[in-house]
């Protein structure tokens, strides 16, 4: 079966209201393997690229801007079929529909500050992996617990 990794940033409202931890611990639990982590202060040509699919909609000068009004925590995680698993523990992008259990759901009411973002499909997460991470800032190593959160078949 499939490892894949996936894009996650901690949004500057998750920072600003101490949440990082709370949210990397939601990942953790959840049995997914961090392979990247790095803070990060976003510029408006990454975020023209990041948003490509939204930068003409009106409401993009306000999110460029709620994403630069802090660093962001930006960070890779791996598992099998990683890229699903992660959007489904997001919830919906209006926070205030989200369901309760998801990281919006339960941490966030609004549509622009919805404390993070994850990719929305494996073909987005194999070009936002590398358009927030270098090669060597992503690691490879053996994490034992994948004993425990994987049965044997699944971890070949
Ligand atoms: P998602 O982050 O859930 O993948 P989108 O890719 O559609 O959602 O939108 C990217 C980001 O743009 C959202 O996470 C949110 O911060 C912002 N956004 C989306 N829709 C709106 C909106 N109607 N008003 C303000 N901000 C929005």
């Amino acid at each position: 079966m499939r490892m894949e990794r996936t894009l996650v940033l901690i949004k500057p409202d998750a920072l600003q209201r101490g949440l990082v931890g709370k949210i990397i611990t939601r990942f953790e639990e959840k049995g997914l393997k961090m392979v990247g982590c790095k803070m990060m202060s976003l510029d408006e040509a990454l975020l023209r690229e990041h948003y490509a699919h939204i930068a003409d909609k009106p409401f993009f000068p306000g999110v460029s801007q709620f994403m630069k009004s802090s660093p962001v925590l930006a960070m890779c995680f791996e598992g099998l079929e990683a890229v699903e698993a992660v959007r489904l523990i997001t919830g919906v992008t209006k926070a205030r529909q989200a369901d309760g259990g998801t990281i919006r759901g339960d941490f966030a009411m609004s549509v622009s500050c919805n404390v993070i973002h994850t990719s929305d499909s494996l073909e987005t997460a194999e070009k936002e992996v590398p358009r927030f991470f270098k090669a060597d800032e992503l690691h490879e190593y053996y994490k034992s617990e994948y004993e425990h959160v994987y049965n044997e078949e699944e971890r070949e």
